[in-house]
């Protein structure tokens, strides 16, 4: 059944909407992802053992968070487990409860891990990306996605194929714009001059991991990402979840740490993540907020970052994590405050 978004979808505060790089396009402060809790059933860290509780949640986070104003989902080929299975259940939310709403919706899908066996089945060859677009196009049922992305950095295979692939992506109309994800800066900056060079269309964001406990890109990734216009979507802003309130005592059962299936193992969460935790904790509390809220305006200090990308198991969580963007920035003090927990 269509979803009826709520009418004030579009009234957040000045600056929820934020400009793509030097591109025309506005994405979200917070958009959501759909890498774990949106495969099948029995593998998801909230435990849903039946499809039909499973689907419930999962229309429940997409239409939570649209009605808060995240127009942007974010996909892979390889999403689920098993891979594939998040495309194919959001193309079904997006079919039987969000069609209206394609034009307000901003969805991206990308391919560089491995999804079939052989030669052609994962890194940045053009015979992989379009087969893993057109693929992920039938899952979604779509006839095109707005960003396609180059999901890591392929050593082997030239660059001016992968990005002569995203320009094919482009003008054959199957994606809007492309993007790039997990290379580093030296990469970046050769893959757009190849673009330059060769007459391509450019990719216009990139999707790094960042957060506070990994701030690689803070060396030299975003320098040349604002230096050329792109901008950056970073994935895991709360590290899997550790940089919430969740872990800060135990554990909790229905977590990702918790899960055999999910990516983050229970023994990251150490007595010094604790430590830093309580820190964050109190500083969070200064501001009237839950320790997610103050991870995600961290991310969002920089101006040269357009969008968080966190991932969610209940709706709630997607609440908590938008309402962020209504406490203030944080002060130079914060920010040396949160510099020091850290580095401790
Ligand atoms: P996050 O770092 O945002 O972690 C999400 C997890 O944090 C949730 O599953 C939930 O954990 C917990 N959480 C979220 N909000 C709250 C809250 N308010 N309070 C308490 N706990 C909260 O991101 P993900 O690791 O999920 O990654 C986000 C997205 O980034 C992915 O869906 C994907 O789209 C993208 N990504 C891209 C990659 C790439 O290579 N380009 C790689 C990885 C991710 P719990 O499940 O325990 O409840």
């Amino acid at each position: 059944m269509t979803h009826t978004p709520a009418p004030e979808r579009y009234t957040q505060a000045d600056g929820w909407f934020r400009r793509c790089g030097n591109s025309g396009l506005m994405l979200p402060a917070i958009s959501l992802g759909c890498w774990h809790n949106f495969g099948d059933p029995g593998t998801d860290a909230a435990k849903h053992d039946d499809e039909s509780s499973m689907h419930h949640n999962c229309r429940q986070m997409l239409f939570t968070a649209f009605d808060l104003g995240i127009t942007h989902f974010d996909l892979a080929n390889n999403y689920g487990p098993p891979p594939g299975s998040a495309e194919t259940r959001v193309g079904r939310i997006l079919r039987e409860d969000l069609a209206p709403y394609r034009d307000e919706l901003i969805i991206s899908s990308k391919a560089g891990y491995r999804m079939w066996p052989g030669p052609y089945g994962e890194f940045g060859s053009r015979k992989y990306l379009i087969a893993s677009c057109d693929a992920s196009l039938r899952r979604l049922g779509l006839d095109y996605v707005d960003i396609f992305y180059s999901h890591r950095p392929d050593p082997e295979t030239p660059l001016e194929e992968t990005m002569g692939a995203l320009d094919h992506l482009v003008r054959s109309g199957k994606a809007l714009y492309t993007g790039i994800s997990s290379y580093d800066a030296e990469f970046t900056a050769r893959a757009l001059k190849v673009c330059r060079d060769n007459g391509l269309i450019a990719p216009i964001i990139h999707q790094p991991v960042y957060n506070m406990l990994n701030r690689w890109i803070e060396d030299d990734l975003v320098t040349t990402c604002g230096i050329n216009g792109l901008g950056i979507i970073p994935f895991c802003p709360l590290a899997q979840g550790i940089l919430t309130n969740k872990y800060l005592d135990r554990i909790p059962d229905d977590s990702r740490a918790a899960s055999d299936e999910g990516a983050l193992q229970s023994d990251s969460i150490t007595a010094g993540i604790r430590t830093l935790l309580k820190g964050l904790d109190e500083t969070a509390r200064q501001r009237d907020q839950s320790v997610a809220q103050l991870a995600l305006n961290w991310v969002l200090r920089d101006p040269r970052i357009t969008s968080a990308l966190i991932g969610a198991s209940r709706p709630e969580q997607i609440t908590d994590c938008v309402a962020a963007t209504n406490a203030p920035p944080l002060t130079r003090d914060e920010i040396q405050a949160i510099d020091r927990l850290i580095a401790a």
